[in-house]
C-alpha cells in the first residue's frame, strides 16, 4: 500500500501542494535490487524500459505495473515465459524456489496535460507537457515485485536536447551529440524512484559532498544561483540542528505542471513560481527540511502523520524567529485563528491526520501539530528540546516514527513521563478556551497585588499559561500553571500595575475568544456574504477597481452603489476608493479613524477595521488605475495581513493589528 501526505508548502496565498510519497515500508521482506535501463522520446511522448532483477525463494511472481503501460515480454533465466494479467497485475510461475534471472521490457504513451484531470493537476499521475516529462514512481510507471522492497541502479537516457534527474544519487553522466545519459542509484526502502526530464539548463552547486542542482527551464535560469545558495544555506542550518544531511544530492526542477511537490533530495516546483520570494524563501526551507522529516525519518502513518507539523514548526516558523518575535508570534496567531475559523464538526485529532486533503486537515496537520512542538519545547526547555530533535534523528533515520516513539524520545531525554502532554494534545479532539474575570489590583505595604481567576471549557488541560504585567516603564512576565477548571492567582509587583495580558506572545494552543483577533483581509475574502462598495467615479478607475474585487472574493460579488452605509451593519466588504472618497466613508459609516501608520504612506493602502456591527472591512484607497492595477497582482498575496502598504506598485509595509484590548487583556 502506498502512503501519499499531501504538503502544502509556502505562502499562505498560493495553492502549492507539495506531495510527499512514501511507499509503506515492508521492513521484514526482502530487497530486490532492479538493473533499469529507461529511455524517453519526448517527441512523442513515450517511455521504454528495461528492468532486470533476480528473486529466489519463490515458486511464482507478481508485477505490478500501470495500465497505461505495456509488458511486452518476460524472461527467466533467458527464456520467454509466459503470464497472467487480472487488471494492473501480472502473474507468472516460476521453475521452482531457486534464484532465477527475470528480465523484462515495457513500454507506454505517457498521457498529455489534462487540467481537467484533478490527478494531473495534482501531481498523481505521469504527464507530458511542453516543458517537461514528469514521471512518478507512485504513478506505477515501473514493474513493483509484490511483497518486496527495491534497491534501483537506474540508467535514463534522453535526446540531446533533454536533462533528465531523478530521486536518488547522481552516479554518471555522459552528455552526447545525440543523446545524454544518466545513471542514478536509488537506496531501498525508499520510494520507487520519480523521474523528471525537460529542456533543461543544469546549473550545479559542490559543497562538503552534497551535489546541489537546479533543473531550469532558460526563462527560469537567472534564478539559478539564488536556488542553490538558498538551499545550501538551508541544509547547513538543519543539519546545524538534527544531524548530517542524509543524501549526495539535493535538486530544484521546474515543473511544467502546476505543482510543487516534494521528494526524497528533490524538490519539483511549478516554473511560474520560482521567482516568488516565498518560494525561494519559507517554501525552499520547507521543502529542504522533509529529507529529514518525512523523507528521513518517515512519519508511521497508522499513528499519525507528525511529519508535516514538525517541518512547519522547524522550517516556517524557524524562519519567522530568525527574522524577529514578531514574525513568529504572528505566524502562531495566523493558526490560531486559521484553528478558531475552523467549524467543530471538521474538528479531529491530531491522531487522525495522514495528509492534507483540504483546509480543515491542513489546520490540524500542520498549524495544530506545529505548535504542539512550540509548547512541547516550552515544556522540556530550548536546550533538551534541541536535544531530543537529534536523537529522534539518530535512532529513527530511514524507519518509521510514531507519535509514541517521539513520545519515548522526549522522555527519555527529560527523564520524565510526558504521558499527560501527548494524551491531551494528540489523542483528544478540540483545544481549550481560556477566560479571564475577576481582575483585581490593590496595594498592600510595598507591593502590588494583582489577583484573577482563569478559567478554561468543557475539557481540562494542563497548561502553562505566560503573563504578562506591564507598568509604567517595565512589564514582568510570570507563568500560571492551571490543571482544573477554574484557577485563582495573585502575582506581585512593586510598581503599579497598568496592564495585566494573558498569554502575550500566543505560547498556548487554544480556541480564540470572539474579537480576541484583529482582523485580516481573509475574515472578509473568505466570507461567502461579503458584499462590495464602489466608491470610484471614474469608468477607468472603476473599471480597475472591480477587476480587484473580482480577484480578491474569488467571484463577481454585489456591489452597492456608493453611498450607500447601511450594509456595513449586515456583511462584511471590500470598498474601494480615493483616499478622498474612502475619508467620507470612513465618517459616514462610522468606522474607526485611519490609523496613523496607514496615512499618507506608499501611493495604495488596504486596510482592515471593524463595524460596530462586528463586520469586517476591507477598504482599498488608490488614486490612479495604475495603482490599482499593480494592486491587483500583489493584494491578493496578502490575505493574512491586515494592512499593506503599496509603493510604486511594491508592497513596500504590511503586517497584522497588534492585539491592544481583547477578553484577555485587562487595563488598569
Ligand atoms: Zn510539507
Amino acid at each position: 500500500m502506498r502512503r501519499i501526505a499531501v504538503c502544502r508548502s509556502g505562502a499562505v496565498l498560493i495553492a502549492l501542494a507539495s506531495l510527499i510519497l512514501m511507499l509503506s515500508r515492508a521492513h521484514a521482506s526482502p530487497s530486490i535490487a532492479h538493473e533499469v535501463n529507461l529511455v524517453i522520446e519526448p517527441d512523442d511522448a513515450s517511455i521504454a524500459i528495461q528492468d532486470r532483477f533476480a528473486v529466489s525463494g519463490q515458486n511464482s511472481l507478481v508485477l505490478r505495473i500501470s495500465n497505461w503501460m505495456t509488458l511486452s515480454e518476460i524472461r527467466v533465466n533467458g527464456t520467454p515465459a509466459e503470464w497472467t494479467r487480472s487488471g494492473n497485475l501480472h502473474r507468472l510461475e516460476l521453475p521452482g524456489r531457486g534464484t532465477h534471472k527475470i528480465a523484462l521490457t515495457a513500454s507506454g504513451v505517457v498521457s498529455g496535460l489534462d487540467m481537467k484531470n484533478a490527478l494531473h493537476r495534482s501531481g498523481g499521475a505521469a504527464v507530458a507537457a511542453p516543458g517537461g516529462i514528469y514521471l512518478p514512481g507512485w504513478s506505477g510507471w515501473l514493474p513493483a515485485v509484490a511483497g518486496h522492497t527495491s534497491a534501483y541502479s537506474l540508467s535514463v537516457v534522453t535526446p540531446a536536447t533533454y536533462r533528465a534527474t531523478a530521486t536518488g544519487a547522481l552516479k554518471s553522466e555522459t552528455l552526447g551529440p545525440e543523446s545524454n545519459v544518466s545513471v542514478f542509484s536509488v537506496r531501498a526502502g525508499i520510494e520507487a524512484p520519480s523521474v523528471f526530464a525537460g529542456p533543461y539548463v543544469v546549473n550545479e552547486k559542490l559543497n562538503g559532498g552534497i551535489r546541489i542542482r537546479t533543473y531550469f527551464h532558460r526563462d527560469s535560469v537567472r534564478f539559478a544561483e539564488a536556488y542553490l545558495n538558498g538551499a545550501l544555506a538551508y541544509i547547513r542550518k538543519f543539519e546545524h540542528q538534527i544531524g548530517p544531511y542524509p543524501f549526495a544530492d539535493f535538486a530544484i526542477v521546474a515543473a511544467p505542471i502546476p505543482v510543487g511537490l516534494g521528494f526524497p533530495n528533490l524538490t519539483y516546483v511549478h516554473r511560474r513560481i520560482l521567482p516568488l520570494p516565498f518560494m525561494q524563501g519559507r517554501s525552499l526551507a520547507h521543502e529542504v527540511l522533509h529529507n529529514w522529516w518525512g523523507n528521513g525519518v518517515y512519519a508511521d502513518y497508522a499513528s499519525g502523520n507528525w511529519s508535516e507539523g514538525l517541518t512547519t514548526y522547524m522550517a516556517d516558523h524557524g524562519l519567522a524567529e530568525d527574522t524577529g518575535p514578531d514574525r513568529a508570534r504572528e505566524m502562531r496567531l495566523g493558526w490560531l485563528r486559521d484553528y478558531a475559523a475552523l467549524s467543530t464538526d471538521l474538528d479531529r485529532a491530531v491522531k487522525s491526520f495522514v495528509s492534507k486533503k483540504h483546509d480543515a486537515s491542513q489546520v490540524i496537520g500542520y498549524g495544530k501539530v506545529a505548535y504542539i512542538f512550540h509548547m512541547l519545547k516550552h515544556e522540556v526547555g530550548a536546550e533538551r528540546f534541541s536535544k531530543a530533535i537529534k536523537r529522534l534523528w539518530h535512532d529513527h533515520k530511514f524507519t518509521a516514527a510514531s507519535w509514541r516513539d517521539i513520545q519515548t524520545t522526549f522522555e527519555a531525554t527529560i527523564s520524565r513521563p510526558l504521558d499527560w502532554f501527548f494524551q491531551q494534545w494528540i489523542d483528544r479532539t478540540g483545544a481549550p478556551q481560556l477566560t479571564l474575570k475577576d481582575v483585581k489590583a490593590a496595594k498592600t505595604g510595598d507591593v502590588h497585588r494583582v489577583q484573577f481567576t482563569l478559567s478554561q471549557s468543557a475539557q481540562i488541560y494542563r497548561l502553562k499559561v505566560p503573563v504578562l504585567i506591564g507598568t509604567e516603564n517595565s512589564e514582568k512576565r510570570f507563568e500560571v500553571e492551571i490543571g482544573s477548571a477554574e484557577k485563582t492567582v495573585t502575582l506581585e509587583i512593586k510598581q503599579p500595575p497598568v496592564v495585566l495580558q494573558i498569554d502575550p506572545d500566543n505560547s498556548v494552543f487554544r480556541r480564540l475568544l470572539p474579537d480576541e483577533a484583529p482582523p485580516i483581509a481573509r475574515d472578509i475574502l473568505l466570507d461567502r456574504t461579503a458584499a462590495a462598495v464602489m466608491l470610484h467615479k471614474q469608468g477607468d478607475l472603476q473599471n480597475a477597481s472591480r477587476a480587484l474585487t473580482e480577484r480578491l472574493l474569488g467571484r463577481r460579488p454585489e456591489f452597492m452603489p456608493a453611498g450607500h452605509t447601511d450594509p456595513v451593519a449586515a456583511v462584511p466588504l471590500v470598498v474601494q476608493g480615493t483616499t478622498a472618497q474612502i475619508d467620507a466613508f470612513i465618517v459616514a459609516a462610522d468606522l474607526p479613524a485611519r490609523p496613523a501608520r496607514i496615512s499618507g504612506a506608499g501611493d495604495a493602502r488596504a486596510w482592515t477595521v471593524r463595524a460596530q456591527s462586528g463586520k469586517a472591512i476591507l477598504l482599498v484607497e488608490a488614486d490612479t488605475p495604475a495603482t490599482l492595477r499593480a494592486m491587483l497582482r500583489s493584494l491578493p498575496h496578502y490575505r493574512s495581513k491586515s494592512f499593506v502598504i503599496f509603493e510604486g506598485g511594491r508592497a513596500v509595509n504590511h503586517g497584522v493589528w497588534p492585539v491592544s484590548g481583547g477578553p484577555l487583556t485587562k487595563k488598569f
